[in-house]
């Protein structure tokens, strides 16, 4: 069996976005803003947080890595494998909600820092932590890289301003991670989904394989 065919073709049966392997495409996505070069398996482009779902889910069963890629702005090589890379710059870039008296925004992880400073900017509020490069970079590298700038001093990191991340997991199972009282995290350590073991600590070791 080849897996990575088996992969492409499901996948592509399966989601609106695109599921690239050409060679063009995997040569683009084989460098990021750092020195590595690494040429993905293939290329997912979602439409819809139901495409990454998907990819997700047929990564895992075919056994395939995968890495979610923003700008490629990354300085270290974070966004270079030799997996699926799942690019969430091109679709998924929506702000969803602002709620400008509160001061907080519900962002998909494609957006484009400035863009969403300049979309909240009317409403009096900005989006503090600001990496040089964030006229590139997307919300989703910039969490996960704890990205922040030259203000952080006044700011601090991101992590200091996410209240909430709701995340796709590696078998394809959607998980919302934020602050957890004692009870809340009993409760969520319970049972065999991926999510429970995640906070049993043990998160790591439940990846389906290809039969
Ligand atoms: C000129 C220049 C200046 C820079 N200045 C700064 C700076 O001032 N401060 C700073 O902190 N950094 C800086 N950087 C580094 C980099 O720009 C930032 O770390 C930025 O946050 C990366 O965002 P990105 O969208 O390019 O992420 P990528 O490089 O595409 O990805 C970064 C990481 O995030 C993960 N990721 C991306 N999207 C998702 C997602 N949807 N879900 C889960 N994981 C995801 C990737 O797998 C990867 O591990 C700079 C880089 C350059 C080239």
């Amino acid at each position: 069996m080849n897996a990575l065919a088996d992969f492409v073709n499901t996948l592509r049966g399966r989601i609106r976005g695109e599921v690239r392997t050409d060679p063009m495409s995997r040569l683009l996505y084989s460098t990021d803003a750092s020195n590595y070069q690494m040429t993905p398996l293939a290329v997912v482009i979602p439409h819809s947080t139901a495409d990454v779902v998907d990819a997700m889910e047929a990564s895992a069963y075919y056994g395939l890595p995968v890495l979610p890629r923003g700008a490629g702005t990354s300085l270290a090589g974070q966004a270079v494998n030799a997996c699926v890379v799942i690019d969430t710059s091109k679709h998924l870039d929506a702000v969803l909600e602002v709620n400008a008296e509160e001061r907080w925004a519900r962002i998909q992880p494609g957006l484009i820092m400035d863009l969403f400073n300049r979309e909240v900017a009317p409403l009096g509020v900005t989006y503090g932590p600001d990496p040089a490069s964030g006229n590139r970079a997307t919300m989703g590298g910039i969490i996960a890289n704890n990205a922040t700038g030259s203000h952080s001093i006044v700011y601090g990191m991101t992590v200091d301003h996410v209240l909430e991340v709701t995340a796709v997991l590696s078998d394809g199972s959607t998980a919302t991670f934020g602050p957890t009282d004692e009870r809340t995290w009993a409760t969520k350590a319970k049972g065999n989904t991926l999510e429970a073991k995640i906070y049993r600590g043990g998160g790591a070791s439940l990846t389906s394989t290809p039969t």
